[in-house]
């Protein structure tokens, strides 16, 4: 039998944080929670959970604060960021900072339980990967989440790798931004196109051999992207 899938909570509301408790065991998830954003932190860098769902507004250390630290670290554990409606600029911030996904309060068990079969849908698809991308000095490994250019290692986020992916797996098509946002981030994400933009501006600047003249992440006026030949 595999072991079950492992959740951290990061919420200080207690009702929502023992009802989320509640919702995911009833799934069948193993859940945990943390009431703030240190000791949330703390636990993500413990290690051995498959998704972090992370409150935006917390004591001594907020979520985006919490969420940057961990991508910085090389935490790559799925987030969802649980916000409130008003909190428009900061889901925003929150994808651009690593976090894969956002609910918005108030949010439904179904909704919540959909967003988190996503997301580890997402993951484990991500997971199983599309191996070895090598390009020139360029080599990325899909699925040890490593990247080097003569030899060096270059870090990318989670969402860079998963962009890069979409590319890589599908040759000689061009996405449109829309299917990369699909691709990428998931189906019913509401992004702006800007957001997409800043992601594969970051991914260029990391992987291309001169970013302002892309050969790998081309970019087709009006249409999108494809993989460079
Ligand atoms: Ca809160």
């Amino acid at each position: 039998m595999s072991s079950p899938t492992r959740i951290l909570v990061v919420e200080d509301e207690r009702a929502i944080a023992v009802g989320l408790q509640d919702d995911l065991a009833a799934e069948g998830y193993d859940v945990a929670v943390a009431a703030d954003g240190i000791e949330g932190e703390r636990a993500a860098r413990a290690g051995g959970f498959d998704l972090i769902l992370l409150d935006l507004m917390l004591p001594n250390k907020d979520g985006l604060a919490v969420c940057r630290a961990l991508r910085e670290s090389g935490v790559r554990t799925p987030i969802i960021m649980l916000t409130a409606r008003a909190q428009e600029a900061d889901k925003i911030l929150g994808l651009e900072l690593g976090a894969d996904d956002y609910v918005t309060k108030p949010f439904s068990s179904r909704e919540l339980r959909a967003r988190v079969r996503a997301v580890l849908r997402r993951a484990a698809d991500a997971a199983a990967g599309p191996g070895v991308f090598e390009r020139g000095d360029l080599v990325v490994d899909f699925n040890r989440y490593e990247t080097r250019r003569a030899g060096q290692s270059v870090a990318l986020t989670p969402t860079e790798y998963r962009l890069l992916a979409a590319l890589v797996r599908h040759p000689g098509r061009v996405l449109s931004v829309s299917e990369l946002i699909d691709l990428a981030w998931g189906t019913g994400i509401a992004l702006t196109d800007r957001v997409v933009y800043t992601h594969v501006n970051n991914l260029r600047a990391k992987i291309e051999p001169d970013p302002s003249e892309p050969v790998i992440v081309v970019g087709v006026r009006g249409v999108g992207y494809k993989l460079g030949e």
